[in-house]
């Protein structure tokens, strides 16, 4: 638990006021938001801002979280980050003892004072990470012959390819197989 916990809204006048809206801007850093070729560090800071209203069931919460990632260029493998902006939209409902024997998992709940949206922001990210990131959308990726980054320029294959040296070369290749 070395996450600084900072996603918590207090809604008690909320709750007293059914109806009102109340603005609010958070900031804090969550770990272990990692998926296979993208994470957010753990000491990023995560923002989420919007408004909390009182309405019939719960709380609403709209808004937007947004923070950096970093990866690695699916084509290139070189190191690459963006930014990410989640619109957010979610109804937390109040955790009595009644609903809990319903409690859905699709749903989020508060009991008491506060609201935690660390879980909610937590689930956003992890779903908004890029599995396959890109350095930039024309990334021209590595030649699969020798490995050099051709965003950098051409390599020397292409003129060996041409090259009627090699050519007797390709041919023992293709016997090989
Ligand atoms: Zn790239
Ligand atoms: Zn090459």
């Amino acid at each position: 638990m070395s996450s600084k916990h900072s996603f918590i809204i207090g809604i008690t006048r909320l709750r007293k006021d059914p109806g009102s809206v109340m603005s609010f801007e958070l900031s804090g850093t969550i770990t272990d938001l990692k998926v296979v070729s993208s994470y957010v560090k753990d000491d990023q800071i995560i923002e989420v801002s919007g408004v909390a209203e009182s309405v019939h069931g719960g709380i609403l919460i709209s808004g937007e979280v947004s923070t950096k990632w970093e990866g690695e260029c699916r084509r290139c493998l070189n190191p690459t980050f963006g930014i990410m902006r989640i619109p957010v939209r979610e109804l937390y409902e109040r955790a009595g003892p009644e609903s809990e024997l319903s409690s859905q998992d699709d749903t989020y709940s508060y009991s008491g004072a506060i609201i935690d949206l660390q879980e909610m922001v937590k689930d956003q990210v992890l779903l908004e990470l890029p599995l396959a990131p890109l350095c930039k959308d024309d990334c021209r990726g590595l030649c699969v012959n020798c490995g050099a980054d051709l965003n950098l320029g051409p390599c020397e294959c292409e003129d060996a390819a041409i090259d009627p040296r090699w050519a007797g070369l390709d041919i023992l290749a293709d016997k090989d197989r």
